[in-house]
């Protein structure tokens, strides 16, 4: 059986990027445009909920900020490979992003005087994370979808799991899947599409991601001919507790807390005086890397050794009041007290930089010049290029509103305009229908023997942990994408043990490893070609950035065989690249 759903407009996650481009859609468009908003977990699961320390935006131009400021130290924290006509539209959008959320009911922080609060973050020379306690994520998210429900015009598709793109003649059709409840293939058309599939790094162990953070987005398009751009830079976040990888919000650095080694010195002075414990990530994460290879980490028990992360000088009631998800989180999965206690950290993949190539507008791109017409791309899962080799932190869930606003209002511009032409047709889905249905039903779940998905899978994330983490060289990298190839030519013959076609999360996992194996190849294959270090990219056998050689994007294409690289240029307005110190 297929079923086949039409909507207007295909919205393809439902994180912060996903709801808020729906909610543009049905806002503008007078009832005139149908949204279908489509998700593999429950809508409020979306991995957006567990965002924590804020959201950027220049909200203080009185008080010393710029748009010029935020701009300047997203570009600087890019390592210059930012498009910067791309950080200036989105620096000069966020202050409205963070009222109209206001007006929709978001619970922000506020200061005494009634005013939005604002924390420093990393990176920013200003403190412009606005925030909610530290469940910013949770409460934008609740915001978002309170607002969504104003409106008639839209249905919810939860559980809902995408496996492909349709592309006609260089158009959106829809996309197609399995309905998660019954197992049947689904087919969604559309005039319309805007992937908000989040991220990739669960191709990572230790990692801060939710589960069903496996780069489906970016493997989807891939596939469908549209080239990944600028994976080799993925984020780690320096506070991962130990041992599991979970996120420890920059916000706590941002209130006060100290990073120490075993000694319990505090060792960015030596990496970062003026910044401190509040330089880039990536900056960071190589100072508390060096820290434990230098001999001044901690062992753990669990054989990864770690630096501290100390809270204790913030005293109980700042740490109740502003920390008090990661308290609860710190005790329950580490067993200490932050008031009491230094917390194990080491740096835990976080964020892809990378993702579906896209124009400075986000809408899907092909190549360098041709669009993909109806596509578009929104959130974590784009690449517009608005962080470069490396992200500050709250300008991720800020992108998710600027991407989420700006791919719905031209989503809507775009079917208005087909309805009024009858420019676009019905897709012709059989051909594709048959091809996707064969591979998923026939070569995936009825496979009976073979190799086991979970082993691929461990071995692929111990991997990448290893050889691709915060220090990487080329010896080691061109090892670990000898083993994706073994593990992609394992994949091939991989058995699914449970047959039932009902919420079979066997089935779909091993679809996931699918995403998951073309994401880390794309990311190897990008990193060891790109003999530089920039941003999160670190080399120890090409330890300076080369912006006579390097300074580019990264675009990766699907052929059989693996990935296809070529390049393109970065946007460079105001900023020329410099030396990048803290
Ligand atoms: C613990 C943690 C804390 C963070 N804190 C902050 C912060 O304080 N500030 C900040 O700026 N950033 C933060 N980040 C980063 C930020 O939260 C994410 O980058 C952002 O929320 C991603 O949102 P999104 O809308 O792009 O995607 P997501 O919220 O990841 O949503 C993806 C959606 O796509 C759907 N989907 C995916 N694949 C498929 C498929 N195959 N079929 C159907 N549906 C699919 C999912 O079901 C989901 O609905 C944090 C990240 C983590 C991990």
């Amino acid at each position: 059986m297929v079923e086949i759903i039409d909507h207007d407009v295909l919205v393809l996650g439902t994180g912060i990027a996903g709801l808020r481009a729906a909610i543009e859609i049905l806002r503008k468009g007078e009832g005139k445009v149908s949204v279908a908003a489509i998700s593999k977990v429950p809508l409020m699961r979306s991995h957006s909920v567990g965002a924590e320390g804020g959201t950027a935006a220049m909200l203080y131009p009185e008080e010393g900020d710029s748009f010029e400021l935020h701009a300047w130290d997203t570009v600087k924290g890019s390592d210059f490979l930012a498009d910067q006509d791309v950080v200036f539209d989105f620096v000069k959008s966020m202050p409205y992003e963070i009222r109209l959320l206001d007006h929709w009911g978001m619970p922000w922080s506020r200061r005494p005087d009634g005013r939005l609060a604002q924390r420093p973050f990393g990176g920013h020379s200003f403190n412009r994370a606005t925030f909610a306690a530290d469940k910013t994520g949770f409460f934008e998210m609740r915001t978002l979808y309170d607002k969504l429900l104003e409106y008639d015009n839209w249905e919810r598709f939860d559980e809902y799991f995408i496996t492909s793109l349709i592309i006609e003649d260089g158009e959106f059709k829809g996309f197609m899947g399995i309905n998660q409840k019954n197992g049947e293939f689904v087919v969604f058309r559309g005039k319309a599409g805007i992937i908000a599939t989040g991220g990739t790094s669960q191709m990572f162990k230790f990692g801060t991601t939710a589960v069903g953070v496996t780069g489906d987005g970016v493997s989807i398009a891939y596939r469908a001919g549209i080239p990944a751009k600028d994976m080799e830079f993925l984020q780690f976040h320096p506070t991962g507790l130990m041992p599991s990888g979970i996120l420890l919000t920059e916000g706590a650095r941002g209130e006060g807390g100290y990073l120490i080694n075993k000694d319990g010195e505090r060792f960015m002075k030596k990496y970062a005086p003026e910044r401190m414990e509040l330089a880039p990530r990536d900056v960071v994460s190589r100072a508390m890397m060096r820290e434990i290879m230098e001999g001044r980490g901690v062992e753990h028990w669990s054989g990864l050794k770690h630096v501290y992360i100390d809270l204790r000088h913030l005293g109980e009631e700042r740490i109740k009041e502003r920390l008090h998800l990661i308290r609860e989180l710190v005790m329950k999965f580490v067993g200490v007290d932050p008031i009491t206690d230094p917390v194990p950290v080491r740096p835990t993949a976080h964020y892809t930089m990378g993702g579906i190539h896209t124009g400075s507008n986000y809408q899907a791109m092909f190549d360098e010049k041709t669009y993909v017409r109806g596509l578009w791309a929104a959130g974590e899962v784009a690449c517009a290029s608005l962080h470069g080799a490396n992200r500050l932190g709250t300008n991720s869930t800020a992108e998710c509103l600027y991407s989420g606003a700006k791919t719905g209002m031209q989503a809507l511009e775009y079917v208005l305009k087909v309805k009024e032409k009858k420019t676009t047709s019905t897709p012709s889905v059989s051909g594709h229908v048959e091809k996707e249905q064969k591979r998923i039903f026939e070569e995936i779940l009825g496979r009976e023997s073979g190799e086991d998905p979970y082993a691929i899978k461990k071995e692929l994330r111990e991997m990448m942990d290893t050889h691709f983490y915060v220090f990487r060289n080329g010896d080691q990298m061109a090892e670990g994408l000898k083993k994706i190839k073994e593990l992609k030519e394992r994949y091939k013959k991989v058995k699914t043990t449970d047959r039932h076609k009902e919420y079979n999360y066997n089935w779909l996992h091993i679809i996931e490893l699918g995403f998951l194996l073309d994401v880390a190849e794309i990311l190897a294959t990008g990193a060891y070609t790109r003999t530089e270090s920039r941003g999160s990219h670190y080399r120890f056998d090409f330890p300076k950035r080369d912006d006579k050689k390097w300074l580019k994007h990264t675009l990766a294409y699907y052929t059989p065989e693996g990935p296809k690289l070529s390049y393109m240029p970065v946007t460079i307005l105001a900023w020329k690249p410099r030396e990048r110190k803290y």
